[in-house]
């Protein structure tokens, strides 16, 4: 099997990659065969370094997860040089680039290219051609989402949408974090409301009345502790609420 670590490119097409950091005998990181790879040690590659792939790679480097990040512009790679597991300058669009990269053979792969719709297609067939099982794939418009979805990507997901309606449910002011977890189902972050405070939870009414569950508290100045029957609310905590999106939001309102 390629060893894309190991190899120095050979030819136009070869991507151009850098292993910060390695010195000695290379070996090869990425693999669904390695003995030595745990459960929780994962493979991923991040095919294109913007803002948001770069985010996700170092999110992903903190949590211990090898990452390979390809990207086709230089001053990027560059710039991620011994942050990431691999950093390669790579036209990700080129299926031989790909394979001699062993991509088809990593746990995840993420696809963060946006604006290039065209190329963003293009990888994510490739991928699905690879049968790679876990692909991420962002996606900028509905349009561009829904021929991800529909081509079989498995994980669509659109930052920017997303984040907008977060932000809008916190600038509204009801509440202080939103979560959508699934259509329809949300958790939220939000102060306790002044008629709760004093209340156990087992006596609030709050499940019954208002269709959420208060999953967590954080009294001022402590930690976050899973909420009980026997929690007594009061003015200062912060409260974890579950439950259908508008109930959340309801609830999150009365504080
Ligand atoms: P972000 O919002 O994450 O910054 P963006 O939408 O502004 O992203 P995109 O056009 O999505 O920018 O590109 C993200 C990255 O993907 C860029 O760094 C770009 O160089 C890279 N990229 C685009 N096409 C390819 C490709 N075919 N191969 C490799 N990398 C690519």
């Amino acid at each position: 099997m390629a060893k894309p670590w190991t190899q120095s490119p050979q030819g136009p097409q070869s991507p151009q990659t850098r292993t910060p950091g390695r010195t000695g005998p290379r070996v090869r990181l990425f693999g669904r065969d390695d003995p030595a790879r745990t459960p929780s040690a994962h493979s991923v590659a991040v095919i294109g370094l913007g803002r948001f792939g770069q985010s996700l790679a170092l999110e992903l480097m903190a949590e211990d997860v090898q990452v390979l990040g390809i990207d086709e512009r230089e001053e990027v790679v560059q710039s991620l040089d011994g942050q990431l597991t691999h950093v390669v300058r790579a036209d990700a669009t080129d299926e031989a680039v790909l394979r001699q990269l062993s991509v088809p053979d990593c746990d995840r792969v993420v696809i963060a290219i946006g604006s290039d719709i065209e190329a963003s297609i293009l990888v994510a067939s490739l991928l699905l051609r690879f049968e790679v099982e876990g692909i991420w794939a962002k996606a900028v418009s509905d349009a561009h989402g829904l021929v991800l979805q529909q081509l079989g990507i498995p994980h669509v997901v659109f930052p920017e949408k997303d984040m907008g309606r977060k932000v809008a449910h916190m600038v509204s002011g009801s509440v202080q974090d939103y979560v959508e977890v699934d259509k329809g189902f949300a958790v939220v972050r939000t102060a306790v409301p002044h008629r709760f405070v004093g209340r156990a939870l087992g006596d609030s009414g709050i499940r019954r009345e208002h269709g959420v569950t208060v999953s967590s508290v954080k009294h001022e100045g402590q930690e976050w502790e899973p909420a009980t029957a026997d929690t007594v609310l009061a003015a200062g905590d912060t409260l974890l609420v579950t439950g259908p999106t508008r109930q959340a939001e309801r609830f999150g309102r009365l504080a």
